[in-house]
């Protein structure tokens, strides 16, 4: 059994990328022999036969069945073929007649650290006021008087009825010793009481003390202290990854984390999603001390959290913000500590992925990769790209993650960005024709639902009214779009047999309830549901 089982990961090997030698070479395996590998729980094989499977979406290609051998699509066309092949060679038939299936969606940008910890804090997320907040907080504390610490995510003052930044003097209305610790949605604004700001040293900048605020780095400092104090277990994780599941995802770039949470990560028994690590610059230095090569771990590369966010008025503009004059953003690291990083990632031989939402952050960045030679890199959220940019990217050819939800979220982007950059704002036409462009949540920052940066990619707020609506030369369209948040997104975690369900792809699927390409009224998107996933031909979710 073992030896088949060699003979077929060599042939195998040899067969990645072909589209009918894999079915012609097991068209001729004897029926014992194959039934002997079937035999064996380590080897998978199936069929599937369905109505609509979406084999790719640039070019579109649609057939009725798939024959899947181990973790890889060996054949895709006729659902007769594969139905008389699991006839003469055993193997399941899965019928998913009246359903459509399609390449799973991966997530090339996420914080799975974070998304695994959601559970355990207070959700602020749709607050209107800073009165709603306290009232939400203080709900928790009542109940949950054991709790050590009391922290929460997901407010955005922009929504607040008081149009202004909660403060420790709010907090104060709460009336407890317990730290009370308060994030943005966009993770780089927090607010603490006095229990929760006695924890951080006095040496630590970034910090406005006279309101609690916290900004950028210091924000990440008292978040990494909170998750010690209140514990993440492998469960967490276990959990978070159900939720990928349930949302279509099969693989993810896990940015910014930690190595104490890769740890635990790796210690979970469950399926895991094709996973790309990109670590926290002081996690990320203490693991290219070990010399292990890139991917042990699957740590992958650096990220690096170049500026902030546009809601914070943090991301590091050329210009001043239009609601705050004299206020261009900031940047969290000078340009020398940054060459350094990229530096010791190029001899290292691991990758580097850069936060740039500014215009002006992304100048560095582009300066920076154009000076190293750096070709195909990441850039993360390039939310704002002037013309001129245009020209330098095309030359870096740059991997994007892009996160078309949030067009749907920055409802205020004309108040901070004035109408004049509005034509800068979320490039995805223009960013998709000349970069290796993937779609990404962000979550939790964003939602995870795919089908959501879908909807918003497609309709750039148009339905929600939004100014944002008047760059509709950003729009693309709807197999784009799911292009972007497939292959796009496998490209961008530098994977070449995944987003796609040829043969030699890895057999990564979803079905769904409803044909996407058959919906006229992009709303009912946000209605598809996910009734199966699959990751690597292994039922993750139904
Ligand atoms: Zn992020």
């Amino acid at each position: 059994m073992r030896c088949f089982g060699c003979v077929a990961r060599l042939c195998w090997g040899g067969a990645l990328g072909l589209s009918v030698f894999p079915c012609v070479a097991l068209s001729l395996v004897s029926p014992w022999v194959w039934r002997s590998f079937w035999g064996c729980s380590l080897v998978l094989l199936y069929g599937v036969v369905a109505d609509s499977i979406v084999v790719s979406f640039t070019p579109l290609r649609i057939v009725s069945g798939l024959l899947v051998f181990g973790d890889r699509v060996v054949y895709c066309g006729d659902h007769g073929f594969v139905e008389g092949f699991i006839d003469r060679f055993g193997g399941e038939l899965v019928d998913y007649s009246g359903y459509t299936v399609l390449p799973g969606f991966l997530d090339p940008h996420l914080h799975l650290g974070s998304l695994a910890a959601w559970d355990r804090i207070v959700d602020l997320s749709g607050v209107d006021s800073i009165e709603e907040l306290l009232s939400i907080v203080k709900k928790v504390l009542l109940r949950e008087k054991r709790a050590s610490w009391i922290v929460g995510r997901g407010w955005d003052h922009m929504r607040f009825k008081e149009k202004r930044l909660p403060t420790i003097r709010d907090l104060e209305q709460l009336d407890t010793d317990k730290p009370v610790f308060l994030i943005r949605v966009c993770g780089h604004i927090a607010v603490a009481n006095k229990a929760a700001l006695e924890k951080l040293g006095r040496e630590l900048e970034n910090i406005d003390w006279d309101n609690g605020l916290l900004y950028e780095d210091s924000v990440a400092f008292l978040w990494k202290k909170a998750l010690e104090e209140i514990g993440l277990e492998p469960k967490s994780y276990v959990d978070a990854l159900e939720k990928l599941y349930r949302y279509g995802i099969v693989g993810i770039g896990w940015m910014s984390a930690s190595l104490d949470e890769v740890i635990v990560y790796h210690g979970i028994e469950a399926i895991k999603p094709h996973t790309k690590i990109y670590l926290e610059p002081n996690s990320f230095v203490e693991w290219i001390r070990y010399g292990l090569p890139r991917n042990t771990m699957n740590i992958h590369g650096l990220k690096i959290i170049l500026d902030g966010s546009l809601g914070a008025h943090t991301a590091y503009l050329s210009k001043p913000y239009n609601d705050k004059p004299g206020t261009y953003g900031k940047l969290n690291m000078d340009v020398e500590e940054l060459e350094k990083y990229l530096l010791m990632v190029k001899e290292k031989e691991f990758h580097i992925a850069i936060h740039a939402i500014g215009d002006k952050a992304l100048d560095i960045v582009l300066q920076l990769y154009s000076r190293h030679g750096l070709i195909g890199e990441r850039i993360e959220h390039a939310s704002l790209v002037r013309n001129d940019q245009i020209k330098l990217l095309v030359d870096l050819r740059p991997r994007i993650a892009l996160q078309p939800g949030f067009i749907l979220s920055d409802t205020w982007l004309v108040e901070r960005i004035g109408w004049n950059r509005l034509a800068w704002a979320y490039r995805i036409a223009s960013l998709s024709k000349i970069a290796k462009v993937g779609f990404s949540s962000d979550a939790p920052v964003e939602p995870l639902d795919p089908w959501r940066n879908i909807y918003a990619a497609i309709t750039r707020g148009e339905y929600e009214g939004l100014d944002i609506a008047a760059t509709m030369e950003e729009k693309i369209d709807l197999l784009t779009a799911l292009h972007l948040h497939t292959k796009g997104s496998a490209e961008t975690l530098y994977y070449n047999d995944k987003g796609k369900l040829e043969p030699g792809y890895s057999a990564d699927y979803i079905v769904v309830d409803r044909n996407p390409l058959e919906i006229s009224d992009p709303r009912e998107l946000l209605k598809i549901r996910i009734v199966e996933t699959r990751v690597a031909g292994r039922k993750v979710y139904s």
